[in-house]
């Protein structure tokens, strides 16, 4: 198996469905309430777990009832949670409200996630230990900057989603290997629309680049190398909330089982196009028999 290490954020997800969403100073009636545990950092670390990879996470859950069902979602899906700390006060939340054609506003509270402000003992030992460090931008970028510094120093792979959008240290470019980003953030870092320039241009910051592109698929580019485009497999959508983090789960864990670049993106698309036929992030994350046998 696979190793990952994952250093990122778990969010408990406060979602609340509405037909219109409220405007200013307008209070509306919602139809449902869920509360699912998500964050990308968990996300994505479900999604590897479940794509046939020993995951752990590095993280922090709150001392509030959240922190108790994030860290056992976790462990339920076969993450190991021994470096995720709890941290006295509340977990971190994303307060979502999603209407009835499926657009949404979230506002997200870090909580506990704010307290990760650098490794913590056993974090870099595992980190070196693992195939790939998996990266977002939901934990303080101090941190996350020193969690790819720390993988660079044992020649473990770095695997980043700069999600969300925001500016990237120079340090925390030049410790990564892959950046995976939508086609939305590409275009927000590089202020350039078409995906293909951006992906050129983001080729200047780190050595491979994937941009995905929705139902599009994906375009991977790497320094000295023509780019490739990767068509998605043709299927019915009903919720694409988490594509990505499945698309980047799946990704890392074939490379990890040293499969080459075309070969992984195949699969990881193949994933994420299973996750986006069925409702919610976690809850449509497939495993990895679902996954070979979609591939085959
Ligand atoms: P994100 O979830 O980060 O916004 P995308 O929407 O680009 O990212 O989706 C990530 C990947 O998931 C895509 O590259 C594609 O492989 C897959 N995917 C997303 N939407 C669809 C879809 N409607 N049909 C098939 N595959 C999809």
């Amino acid at each position: 198996m696979t190793r990952i290490a994952v250093l990122g954020s778990t969010n408990m997800d406060l979602v609340a469905y509405v037909k219109t969403a409220p405007r200013r100073g307008e209070t509306v009636t919602g139809h449902e309430f869920r509360t699912i545990p998500g964050g990308k950092g968990a996300n994505q670390a479900v999604a590897a777990a479940r794509a046939g990879a020993d995951v752990a996470l590095i993280g922090a859950v709150g001392t509030d009832e959240f922190g108790a069902r994030l860290r056992a979602a976790l462990d339920g899906s076969g993450v190991d949670t021994d470096l995720v700390r709890t941290t006295e006060g509340p977990s971190g939340t994303a307060h979502i409200v999603v209407d009835a054609h499926g657009g949404n506003a979230i506002v997200v509270i870090p909580g506990a996630n704010a307290s990760v402000t650098h490794l913590g003992p056993g974090d870099e030992a595992l980190i070196s230990g693992a195939e790939s460090l998996l990266l977002q931008l939901e934990l303080p970028m101090d941190t996350v900057v020193e969690g790819a510094k720390a993988a660079r120093r044992h020649g473990v792979r770095t695997v980043l989603t700069p999600s969300p959008v925001q500016p990237l240290p120079p340090e925390l470019l030049a410790a990564t290997d892959l950046l995976v980003a939508n086609e939305h953030e590409a275009a927000a870092l590089t202020g350039i629309d078409d995906p293909k320039a951006a992906a050129r241009a983001l080729l200047e910051l780190v050595p491979e680049v994937v941009v995905t592109l929705g139902a599009r698929g994906s375009l991977y580019t790497a320094r000295g190398q023509d780019p490739v485009a990767v068509a998605a497999p043709e299927v019915t959508a009903v919720d694409t909330t988490g594509a990505g983090d499945t698309f980047v789960g799946a990704l890392a864990v074939a490379l990890g089982e040293g499969r080459a670049m075309p070969e992984a993106l195949a699969w990881a698309s193949d994933a994420a196009a299973l996750s986006v036929q069925r409702p919610g992030a976690v809850a449509a994350m497939p495993y990895r028999k679902e996954i070979d046998a979609a591939a085959e």
